[in-house]
């Protein structure tokens, strides 16, 4: 039996309760697929920092490092704000994703028929809402140097190199091919020198692609389609900080924040994660929505584990879910039919994966 290895960090708030639900599921779904899973509980995050003073601890790295996929909760919570930046609880998930190369972060913003009034949009423009964003995950202002504070005046440089673009643009357009072969590239190249690279070499990168469509568009325009007409796109190609800003306004078409998943991928180990942080306010209540990290260890099977069968089965179970009318609280004003707890929704989803065999 095909067995497989998952570095599991549940992190601070209400990670470890969506991480117990994604397991449940992925159990069901390895039992009638035929394969295992062994996961390995790794420490990250401000929970991490109380029991090692470190927000990242070595053996996290090499553990996650031998993995065959990380599956990852949330972390950070006011009670680590306070402390120096190098401790922070985002200082060690940006190191994480530095030491394991994430270069990619995949989001799919999808609009479930079903919660199609959950959008603060109208149900025209969102019906049949898929996009991609493909955004650069290790590089640019995020990453830049120079940087720091001085007196008064504190400042980030954007950089990338060609190498970086290159690689970043190979995914879009390889994820834009199994999709409907659409690229929109996006950049600030009327006042950014970065930019202007960056529109140059993906340029440069789609004619190795000439089955897919290649436009660009300004960022701030970028945010306005998003809102205007979101059909219009398919893949969305951008950087780090475009790319953070943008994917969390596209989540929004979706309804609530609780449903999306990601992928941060590179050359070896992926990190499969919700979109969502912690959520402080709710930790602890057994309300919080599961479905983004079930949905982020469907992307697992498929993109790390090549299960594809398994996702599908996954992905399926969330739907029948939804449509069935069970919602966690933040659903709870959309057609719900009954309001489920963190667990129950989990069970249900685990129930639906197996059926479906
Ligand atoms: P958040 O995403 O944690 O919460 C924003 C709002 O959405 C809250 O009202 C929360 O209750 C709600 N929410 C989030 N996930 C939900 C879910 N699964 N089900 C139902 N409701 C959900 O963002 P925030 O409040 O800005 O940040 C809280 C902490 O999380 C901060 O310390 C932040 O740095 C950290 N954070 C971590 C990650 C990560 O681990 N990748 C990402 C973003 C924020």
């Amino acid at each position: 039996m095909k067995s497989y290895n998952i570095a599991v960090i549940k992190g601070d708030g209400i990670g470890s309760e969506i991480i117990a639900e994604a397991i449940k599921v992925l159990d069901a779904v390895a039992s009638v697929e035929g394969f295992a899973l062994h996961y390995d509980d790794l420490l990250m995050g401000g929970i991490a920092y109380d029991i090692t003073g470190d927000p990242l601890p070595q053996e996290t790295i090499n553990r996650a490092k031998n993995s065959d996929a990380v599956l990852f909760g949330a972390i950070g919570g006011e009670k680590w704000d306070t402390l120096e930046r190098s401790k922070r609880p985002e200082s060690g998930l940006l190191r994480f994703r530095k030491e394991l190369g994430v270069f990619a972060n995949l989001r799919p913003a999808v609009v479930y028929d079903e919660l199609i009034n959950a959008s603060s949009l109208k149900p025209q423009i969102i019906k049949g809402v898929d996009i991609m964003v493909v955004r650069e995950l290790i590089g640019g202002i995020y990453f830049g140097e120079p940087r720091g504070r001085e007196g008064d005046r504190a400042y980030n440089t954007m950089v990338y190199t060609v190498a970086e673009i290159e690689r970043i643009a190979h995914k879009a357009f390889k994820i834009a091919m199994q999709r409907d072969k659409r690229v929109c590239s996006i950049d600030k190249a009327n006042v950014l020198d970065v930019s202007q690279l960056w529109r140059d070499t993906v340029d440069e990168i789609s004619k190795e692609y000439p089955e897919v469509t290649l436009t660009h568009m300004y960022v701030d325009n970028a945010a306005m389609q998003l809102i205007r007409n979101p059909k219009q796109f398919d893949v969305m190609l951008t950087g780090n900080i475009f790319g953070d800003i943008l994917s969390d306004e596209a989540s929004m078409l979706s309804g609530s924040i609780g449903l999306l998943p990601s992928a941060s991928i590179g050359s070896k180990i992926g990190v499969y994660e919700p979109i969502h942080g912690s959520a402080p306010d709710i930790a602890g209540q057994g309300i919080a929505n599961p479905i983004a990290t079930i949905s982020s260890a469907s992307m697992m099977l498929r993109y790390a584990l090549g299960q594809t069968s398994a996702a599908d089965r996954i992905d399926s179970a969330i739907a029948q879910t939804l449509k069935d009318g069970y919602r966690t609280q933040d659903l709870a004003e959309f057609d719900a039919k009954e309001i489920c707890s963190t667990s129950e929704i989990g069970s249900i989803i685990a129930n639906y994966t197996v059926k479906k065999s």
